[in-house]
C-alpha cells in the first residue's frame, strides 16, 4: 500500500469491490488516513450557469433538449450574478465553485468570453474554480487555465462498453480526448461517473480501470448515484442501495489513493449514517446547496449540522495544489481559434433514448 498504481485490472477491482464490507471499509479507511485528513471534507457549490436545451442525448440527463422534462432552461448567467452566488457560497463554507453549462462543447465567442470572466472573478475571491462545459479543445483549455481555472470536470460516466448504451451523440474516446486537453493545460482533472444506470458491476470496475489508468490519476473523482428524472430514458430505473455507493466510494479510494473522492448526486436519498460510512470509506468532498445543477440536494444548513455531529471540518481552498494566477483578457497570449469537435458517432442510436425522444414529441 502507498504506491499509486495505473495498471489495475477489472478482476482486481471487482475483488476489492466484493470484499466483506467490514474488510473493505477498514482497508479503504486505512488508505484514506495515509493520504488525507480523515476529519476534513471539502464543500463545493455547483452552479448551473446555463441550464437545459443541450443537444446531447445522455440517457440520465434532464437537460437534454430532446427529452420532455420539467426543467426550466436559462440563458448564460451574468458575471455579477455568478459573483453574488459565489460570495454566498463562500460565506456558507464552500471553498470551491463548480460552474456547469449544458453545452455539447465550448464554442469560441462572447459566451465563452463571459465564462472566462466568471473564472477570473471567482479566482479573485480566493475560491477554487471548476468548470464543466462539455468538450474543450487544447486551446480553449489553455484559455481557461490562463483565466485562473483550478479544475475542469468531464466525467467518464461509466465503462467504455456501457457508454454506448447511455449516450449516442459522442464516444468514450471523445471524453478521454477532452481530459487530455485539460491535462496539457495544467488544470487539475475532475472525472468520475454515475452508478445505478442499469450497468453491471463489471462496468463500474471498467470505469475505475479507465480512471485509474490515467497518469496522473484525476485529482478529483465524483461518484454519483443516478437520480431518475421523469421524461428521461432512465426514469424507471430503481434507485440503488446505499451499500453500493459505500462500496464504490471505498473501491475508488483504494485504487486512487491521492484523489479527492466526491460524494455527488443522490445524497438526498442517503441517511446521515449512510453518508458517514461514505466519509469513513474515503469520500472527502460533498456538493452543497439545495440543487445539484437541476436535481435536489440537501440544504447547506443540514450539511453543516451533519458536519458538527460527525466532527468534520470544511476543507480550506487550495489545500492540495497552488492557486492559479489570473491573466486579464487584455493580456491573454491565446486567440480564439474557432475549432469545432467532429461528430464522432454518426448514425448510432440507443433504443431507450429514442423511445424517450418519441414520447417527448407526442407530449409536445
Ligand atoms: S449531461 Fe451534459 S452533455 Fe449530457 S445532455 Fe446533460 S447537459 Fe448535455
Amino acid at each position: 500500500m502507498g504506491v499509486t498504481r495505473h495498471d489495475w485490472t477489472k478482476g482486481e477491482i471487482l475483488e476489492i469491490y466484493n470484499k466483506p464490507l467490514m474488510e473493505l471499509l477498514y482497508e479503504a479507511a486505512t488508505v484514506h488516513r495515509k493520504f488525507h485528513d480523515p476529519n476534513e471534507v471539502q464543500v463545493s457549490t455547483l452552479l448551473s450557469i446555463k441550464t437545459g436545451g443541450c443537444s446531447e442525448d445522455c440517457g440520465y440527463c434532464p437537460q437534454a433538449a430532446r427529452y420532455n422534462t420539467d426543467i426550466e432552461g436559462n440563458d448564460l448567467m451574468s458575471v455579477p450574478h455568478v459573483k453574488a452566488q459565489a460570495l454566498r457560497a463562500k460565506e456558507a463554507g464552500s471553498s470551491r465553485v463548480c460552474m456547469g453549462a449544458a453545452w455539447r462543447n465550448v464554442k469560441d465567442g462572447p459566451e465563452f468570453d463571459q465564462v472566462l470572466e466568471m473564472v477570473r472573478t471567482i479566482n479573485k475571491l480566493d475560491m477554487e474554480v471548476c468548470c464543466t462545459l462539455g468538450m474543450v479543445t487544447e486551446n480553449q483549455a489553455k484559455r481557461l487555465s490562463e483565466a485562473g481555472l483550478y479544475a475542469y470536470n468531464h466525467n467518464l460516466d461509466t465503462s467504455e462498453d456501457y457508454y454506448k448504451d447511455v449516450i449516442s451523440t459522442r464516444a468514450f474516446e471523445d471524453r478521454l480526448e477532452t481530459i487530455d486537453h485539460v491535462r496539457k493545460s495544467n488544470i487539475t482533472v475532475c472525472s468520475g461517473g454515475i452508478i445505478g444506470m442499469g450497468e453491471k458491476l463489471e462496468d463500474r470496475a471498467g470505469m475505475l480501470v479507465a480512471l485509474s489508468s490515467l497518469n496522473p490519476q484525476p485529482e478529483s473523482t465524483p461518484i454519483n448515484a443516478l437520480v431518475p428524472v421523469e421524461g428521461t430514458p432512465m426514469a424507471d430505473i430503481e434507485p440503488i442501495e446505499i451499500w453500493e455507493m459505500i462500496r464504490m466510494v471505498a473501491t475508488t479510494r483504494i485504487i486512487m489513493p491521492e484523489t479527492q473522492v466526491r460524494l455527488s448526486a443522490g445524497r438526498t436519498e442517503m441517511s446521515r449514517e449512510g453518508q458517514a460510512l461514505c466519509f469513513f470509506a474515503g469520500a472527502n468532498s460533498i456538493f452543497a446547496g439545495d440543487k445539484l445543477l437541476t436535481t435536489p440536494n440537501p440544504d447547506v444548513n443540514e450539511d453543516m449540522a451533519m458536519f458538527e455531529v460527525l466532527g468534520l471540518n470544511p476543507q480550506k481552498p487550495f489545500a492540495k495544489y497552488q492557486q492559479p494566477k489570473t491573466v486579464e483578457a487584455k493580456d491573454s497570449e491565446f486567440e480564439a481559434l474557432g475549432e469545432k469537435p467532429k461528430w464522432s458517432r454518426p448514425g448510432h442510436t440507443i433504443e431507450r433514448n429514442e423511445q424517450a425522444k418519441q414520447k417527448a414529441k407526442l407530449n409536445s
